[in-house]
């Protein structure tokens, strides 16, 4: 242990410490670097937390490496893996409250939606990867010719797990469990702004019985010391979550020097609303899907697609219903809409808005700044756009809705799939052979039909077209941190000495 090393602190309800991660232990970064945490809700300091170098990058890959190499991790049994995930779940569901509060007063979410959303959700995680790890097995072949062939599932190696700020636990888990369980090492890079829980779940994971160097956290500045643990060479896979434009560069790194790359990026997800669905549910979804996470959501439903008949309707009922979604303090359990996770965040969506409305949009509510303190924006809707206009053809990433009309079945098809994202869609209709018949002819990795959001670990999600590769959830996501070993036996020879 080094002078900035410090063992576990006993107490496992501590606050997190504020350090990174490495070989089991806390350390300050190698320069003594710290950053500000800020709070969305009030724009103010809320703790801070250790900025790595790439020095703290190559310790930590090389504890991963160390971890990895020595089979301290790999060398359990996939159902020994599994119990410790199992505890992870347990601890998680024993912690929930603290890891609510983090994600809440870190990334602005109101509490009920950080307890009910973002904890279940990540804890259901591990408890579904750890219910794989009970049926993990390979595969034996039939072949032409006189041998036994086999093949085995191995892991990996070394995976950098980096996320973004909007969903940090949950998406921090779907890369943790499944490369866990099947015998993985990490080194997890939160998003800069959002680093809290990231650093719950180092002490959890320890708790739970991970082996010291099997997880490891870098708090730090992707600009800083995301390209050094891309391309680092003792890393074997990239697990990435973010933008487009941040993915297709680090896609690029990974590339270059050889590496398994996953990524899921950026999101501008259509929703269609058919004059024959149940208008009175259809409009809670509509709703539902563009204010969920304060529409920080890679899977959001950004753009409404309205069949002409209802169009005024719809337009009505929204100018009606969303200035009544309850709106502002996080700490009321009847929140739903939130502050955006950043003052960058705010000055991205306000500019986009305003950009929109000098190019002719009609502001059905909202479309401005909220007059309270921390990075609050409206919910907004915006008619009257193309196609072509940004707001509707870039992700806005913020509690905006566009609302175009359509009046064909074919019209509506063309028009979720106009922008180059394809991540989610969404269908809202009575008429299922409808619903069948669209939905087949979406490009996106998960279509909702008569709902948004339904989300569960065993469904696997990911992007087409600009918005990644690879699929996150479901045995899919544990495949993509394997590799198959092919074993081939000559049955020829070799037995009768
Ligand atoms: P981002 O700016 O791309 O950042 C994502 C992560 O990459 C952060 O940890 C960031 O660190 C890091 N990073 C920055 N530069 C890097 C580099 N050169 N090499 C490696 N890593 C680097 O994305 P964001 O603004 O946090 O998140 C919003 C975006 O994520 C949206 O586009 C959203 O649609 C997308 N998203 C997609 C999904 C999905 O499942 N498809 C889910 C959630 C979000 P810093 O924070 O320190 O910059």
């Amino acid at each position: 242990m080094t002078l900035t090393e410090t063992p576990t602190p006993a107490s496992t309800t501590a606050p997190p410490p504020g350090r990174l991660f490495i070989g089991g232990h806390w350390r300050d970064a190698s320069d003594g670097g710290r950053m500000d945490v800020i709070a969305p809700a009030t724009g103010k300091k809320l703790t801070e937390v250790a900025k790595a170098t790439t020095a703290d990058v190559d310790a930590a890959v090389a504890a991963a490496r160390a971890a990895f190499d020595s089979g301290v991790w790999s060398g359990l049994s996939s159902r020994e893996r599994a119990r410790i995930l199992q505890r992870a779940y347990t601890l998680m569901r024993e912690r929930s409250e603290e890891l609510a509060q983090a994600e809440s007063s870190n990334v602005g979410k109101p509490i009920t939606f950080a307890r009910v959303v973002d904890v279940n959700n990540a804890a259901e995680l591990y408890e579904y990867y750890a219910s794989l790890g009970h049926h993990l097995d390979g595969s034996v072949r039939e072949i032409t010719g006189h041998a036994h062939v086999y093949v085995k599932k191995e892991p990996i190696g070394v995976v950098a797990a980096i996320t973004p700020f909007n969903f940090p636990l949950i998406l921090s888990s779907t890369k943790i469990a499944p490369a866990l369980i099947a015998g993985n090492t990490i080194v997890h890079k939160p998003a800069s702004g959002t680093p809290l829980s990231a650093l719950l779940m180092a002490q959890i994971l320890q708790e739970a019985g991970v082996p010291d160097g099997v997880f490891n956290v870098v708090t730090g500045s992707g600009g800083a010391i995301g390209d050094h643990l891309v391309a680092h060479p003792g890393v074997d896979k990239v697990a990435f979550t973010g933008s487009t434009e941040i993915g297709a560069h680090a896609a690029q790194l990974a590339g270059s020097t050889l590496k398994p790359f996953t990524a899921e990026l950026g999101g501008n997800a259509a929703n269609i609303l058919f004059a024959d669905a149940d208008l009175n549910t259809a409009m809670h979804t509509v709703i539902a899907a563009f204010v969920f996470n304060t529409g920080q959501f890679c899977m959001a439903g950004p753009r409404l697609l309205v069949e002409r008949p209802i169009y005024d309707v719809v337009l009505g009922i929204l100018a009606e219903a969303v200035p009544h979604v309850p709106f502002g303090d996080i700490t009321n359990p009847e929140t739903v809409i939130g502050p955006l996770a950043s003052a960058t965040q705010l000055e991205k969506v306000s500019a986009m808005v305003d950009r929109a409305k000098a190019a002719g949009a009609r502001v059905i509510t909202g479309g401005e700044r909220a007059e309270l303190d921390g990075f609050y924006y409206r919910p907004t809707v915006l008619a009257d756009l193309g196609a072509d206009a940004e707001a509707v053809s870039e992700e806005v990433f913020g509690p905006v809705l566009t609302v175009q009309p359509f009046d064909t079945e074919e019209e509506a098809i063309h028009l979720v799939n106009s922008t180059r994202y394809g991540l989610a869609s969404g269908i809202q209709t009575s008429d299922l052979a409808k619903a069948h018949r669209v939905a087949a002819r979406l490009e996106a990795g998960i279509t909702w039909v008569n709902g948004w959001a339904l989300l569960d670990p065993a469904t696997p999600f990911g992007g087409v077209k600009a918005s990644g590769w690879g699929r996150e959830g479901g045995p899919e996501a544990m495949a993509s941190y394997q590799r198959s070993h092919s074993m081939v036996f000559n049955l020829e020879q070799g037995t009768a000495q």
